[in-house]
């Protein structure tokens, strides 16, 4: 049933089956760590719960159906999510990444496996043939975050697909931003797939988590060989929050988007906003290769005021009611953020400039709130 079914038939029941001693309709949080054997090694599958817990294996098995693939693994956050996949590589191998990383993933690279011998170059993908620029006879992988954070920018996943097809390379992409409703990157050729769960699988801010899926047996294998011995898996109790949260995620989704789009043509009439970053323009850059790749475009928006002043912009995110100034996206609640001070504040000011993260942009993750009460938030704090 389960690969037959649509996507919210499947995001309510795919890994999940009445609980077999009592009927109990939702998968129950099995707070164990081990599990009685019979005799030595005569289990039922489950000897110690680093290994497997019965309310992540269900977890996993919904992620990997939502996006298609035929193995789901689940790890404690997407940062060790992410961990896990670059522990595929060995001293010597290279990848190549997106220029505008999100910043966990540009300092995990950067700063603890760059010293483990990893070489990672940072490549504008704006066009995919671009990579072919730092294609050398050590690559191994190719990283990609699409859309990206904060400036929305499209990568075409088939395009880097093809590249990586070509050299026999893996293909990683990051979907947080997309989430499995909105875009599917192992049908579109990519090898493995991760998320930060914490976002939009999670979806009410109440729990970290990360999540990798592929079609490779081998890749699996190898992948959930690492998060045993390394040990970033997640709790029952956070795993069954997770299987929750999932369980409205084509209903959050599209309201994501409703109001995405609501707000998106707001700001960019209103006389005191200068640019708007949001795929679903027509004169987005690439918003051919998104309209292709995903299925609606997101409650995802950065924008920058004409004053360019970061003053007026720490004004702004001060005063909006409904939209709360934090870290984060993804959830039912509508966030601001303000990226040069906040999750860019480690990359010097030129450099950060040039590539976009102005002093006046601020970042909103709209929630799925009445979208009329949005807007009057937004336009309220514009002033
Ligand atoms: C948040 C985030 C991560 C890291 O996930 P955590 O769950 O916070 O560890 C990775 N990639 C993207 C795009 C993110 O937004």
């Amino acid at each position: 049933m389960e690969q037959k079914s649509r996507f919210g038939t499947r995001a309510i029941h795919a890994g999940q089956h009445p609980d077999p001693s009592t009927g109990a309709i939702m998968t129950p949080i099995y707070q164990t760590s081990t599990y009685v054997q019979e005799s030595p090694g005569k289990h039922k599958g489950y000897a110690y719960a680093r290994g497997k817990n019965p309310t992540r294996v269900a977890l996993e098995a919904c992620i990997a159906s939502l996006e298609n693939a035929k193995h789901g693994l689940c790890f404690s956050s997407g940062q060790g999510a992410e961990d896990a996949i670059i522990k595929l590589l060995r001293p010597g191998d290279e990848v190549i990444a997106t220029d505008d990383l999100y910043g966990g993933s540009y300092r995990m690279f950067t700063k603890i496996f760059s010293g483990f011998g990893i070489v990672f170059h940072f490549a504008d993908m704006h066009n995919a043939s671009n990579i072919r620029n730092y294609l050398n006879e050590k690559t191994r992988m190719i990283w990609v975050e699409t859309p990206t954070n904060p400036l929305m920018k499209i990568i075409d996943i088939s395009g880097c697909a093809k590249i990586a097809n070509e050299k026999g390379l893996m293909l990683v992409v990051d979907n947080t931003f997309a989430s499995p409703y909105l875009q599917n990157p192992l049908d579109l050729g990519a090898t493995i797939v991760t998320h930060s769960a914490t976002k939009y699988i999670g979806g009410h801010s109440d729990v970290v988590m990360g999540a990798v899926c592929t079609n490779d047996d081998k890749i699996h294998e190898d992948l959930a060989f690492i998060a045993n011995s390394c040990g970033a898996v997640p709790g029952p109790m956070d795993s069954f929050l997770v299987l929750r949260g999932l369980k409205t995620l084509h209903v959050r989704m599209q309201m994501h988007c409703i109001n995405g789009k609501a707000i998106a043509e707001f700001l960019r009439s209103h006389p005191k906003v200068d640019k708007v970053y949001w795929p679903g323009f027509s004169d987005h850059p690439n918003h051919e290769i998104a309209k292709r790749q995903m299925r609606g475009f997101g409650g995802m928006i950065s924008f920058t005021l004409k004053s360019h002043s970061m003053e007026d912009a720490f004004a702004l995110a001060s005063r909006t009611r409904v939209f709360s100034l934090a870290e984060s996206l993804g959830g039912v609640e509508s966030l601001i953020g303000h990226p040069a001070s906040m999750t860019h504040a480690a990359i010097p000011k030129e450099q950060r400039e040039k590539s976009g993260v102005v002093d006046s942009l601020l970042r909103l993750s709209v929630g799925i709130e009445d979208t009329e009460d949005l807007v009057e938030d937004l336009r309220n704090a514009i002033g």
